[in-house]
């Protein structure tokens, strides 16, 4: 399995640090008089406003393209907001608009599978503990707002249709507008473009670590019940969750495996959505059945992948450049923190302490590292396979303590790394507070409860291939992390050399 750079890249055609008529230096030859944006992001949602909002902030030249009418509502997405997603909100200035929506805050999330029925505060990112599901055409226009007001052009119902080169690099976008087609020229071409993106297709950006669907959700909204957490249910033929939004009204949904919903043929979706809702939770489901649904049903999927996300004068962004299942509804969460990975790194290179090369491929490394154990957690999670019987008897166990309890959903909240959740240190922490199951009392693990015994030679081994070989996509991901670990120990100045990214990008064939 590879994981790895952007393939076929040539220093060459990667522009140079800057001189001091940037945009003259840049595009030297090609067409003088033309303006020339220092970027042109296509999609106009979160990634690609977040972007544009960071960039215009740092005083550069940007124009927004959507092919939508903005503001307005992106119906496919259930738009629940991670702490790390909110941070990034209240760090820019725009939670205090969240709030002032009416949308109400989220302390506390819940997964009842099995024996186990967990419901905890979310642990913090930094100071904020707190999760929010706006409503997309809240969210959305406030971050289309938030562009505008640091300086960024938007132009919507605006498509993009092709990517302009010179000499193999981008040097722009072919844009339809009105029945008229312009061509607009920029520094870097940004795709914000969302799943599937055109403008990752047009510059060849494959992707890797690629995943089948994994499953199918129908959704939508009611007045009259009293959730005002996230609770979510789980078995091995349905996924469901709810959770409060704008307008006093909750969201709520159910999942099947996307190959058993196109077996299904589902044509009343109240009938399927409440015959698993009674299974779950029979008091949720008889408020809403008392209360109303207010809007039409929704249903949705998405593919799993990472994509290439730089070359030479474009990159990718948000969904366009990494996509997961949205169970665990990371998408957001996940494009507001590439967008201010992405937004660091040009800068950088704009401000002329590393090359543009550089900068994009530290921007891809930075958020593959973030994003991989969070993809495999998702998943793994979407498969809906059964948990082994053991793993089931430590989560239970676990969601009776605290702060394993939060551990659990942070899991979920992205606050709390999976790996190290699923570290032999956190898990002897945890079967020693908690009692280790029959099947772990074996071997090197009888003594599993003397303090510090996961630090003798060999049990970490032991109860990493134990765990793994229980927990699927995540399992094989904690035996390829460890892998990657030992064969990078010692290794530091990755920054400078991408040549170094390349390596550390390539992990063993597992
Ligand atoms: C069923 C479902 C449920 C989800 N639930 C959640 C959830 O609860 N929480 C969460 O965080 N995420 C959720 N997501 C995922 C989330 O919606 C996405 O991750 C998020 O929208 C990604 O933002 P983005 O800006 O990258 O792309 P998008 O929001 O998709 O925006 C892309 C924009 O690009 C524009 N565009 C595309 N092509 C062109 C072109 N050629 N020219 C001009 N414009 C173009 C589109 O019009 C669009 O406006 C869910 C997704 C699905 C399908």
């Amino acid at each position: 399995m590879k994981f790895r750079a952007s393939t076929g890249m040539n220093s060459a055609k990667f522009a140079q640090p800057i001189t001091s008529n940037p945009k003259m230096t840049y595009l030297k030859g090609s067409c003088p008089n033309m303006h020339i944006y220092d970027a042109i992001i296509v999609g106009a949602r979160v990634a690609g406003c977040a972007t544009g909002m960071l960039l215009a902030k740092a005083g550069f030249d940007i124009l927004v393209v959507d092919r939508d009418a903005l503001p307005s509502d992106k119906p496919h997405s259930t738009h629940l907001i991670h702490p790390p997603g909110i941070r990034r909100l209240r760090d820019w200035g725009l939670l205090q608009d969240i709030e002032n929506s009416g949308c109400p805050p989220i302390h506390e999330y819940g997964l009842a599978v099995g024996t186990m029925d967990l419901m905890a505060p979310l642990p913090p990112d930094g100071d904020v503990s707190t999760a929010f599901a706006p409503r997309r055409r809240v969210l959305d226009a406030i971050l289309l707002d938030a562009a505008v007001a640091a300086g960024a052009e938007v132009r919507p119902e605006t498509l993009a249709t092709g990517l302009v080169y010179e000499q193999e690099r981008v040097v722009g976008v072919r844009l339809r507008s009105g029945g008229r087609e312009v061509v607009e020229r920029a520094r870097l071409v940004i795709g914000a473009d969302g799943v599937n993106s055109r403008v990752g297709t047009w510059a060849g950006a494959q992707k890797y670590l690629e995943r089948p669907r994994r499953l199918t959700s129908i959704w939508s909204y009611w007045t009259g019940t009293s959730v005002t957490e996230v609770p979510t249910w789980r078995d091995d033929h349905n996924y469901a969750f709810a959770w409060p939004t704008n307008d006093g009204a909750v969201l709520a949904g159910v999942t099947w495996r996307s190959e058993d919903f196109k077996r299904l043929k589902i044509k009343d979706k109240e009938a399927a959505l409440f015959g698993v809702m009674d299974r779950f939770d029979p008091q949720l489901a008889a408020q809403m059945r008392v209360g109303e649904r207010i809007e039409e049903w929704r249903t949705g999927s998405v593919p799993n992948y990472f994509r290439e996300s730089f070359g030479a004068g474009w990159a990718l962004v948000g969904d366009a450049g990494y996509c997961r299942d949205p169970s665990t509804a990371a998408g957001i969460t996940d494009a507001l923190r590439s967008a201010e990975y992405l937004a660091e790194e040009i800068i950088c290179a704009w401000e002329g302490k590393v090359s543009e090369e550089q900068a994009l491929a530290r921007y891809e490394y930075r958020r593959n590292v973030r994003q991989r154990p969070i993809y495999e957690y998702t998943t793994d999670f979407a498969r809906l396979d059964p948990y082994p019987s053991d793993v089931l008897e430590i989560m239970t166990k676990a969601s009776s303590v605290p702060r394993f309890a939060q551990g659990l959903t942070g899991l979920f909240a992205q606050t709390q790394d999976p790996l190290e959740f699923f570290s032999p240190h956190n898990m002897s922490q945890i079967l020693r507070e908690t009692g280790a199951p029959e099947s772990f009392r074996i071997g090197a693990l009888k003594a599993i409860s003397s303090p510090n015994v996961y630090r003798l030679p060999g049990v970490p081994a032991v109860m990493r291939a134990m765990l793994a070989s229980r927990l699927g996509d995540m399992g094989d991901y904690l035996r390829e992390a460890e892998r990657a670990r030992n064969r990078w120990r010692g290794m530091t100045g990755w920054q400078s050399n991408p040549e170094l990214l390349e390596e550390k990008w390539s992990t063993p064939a597992s």
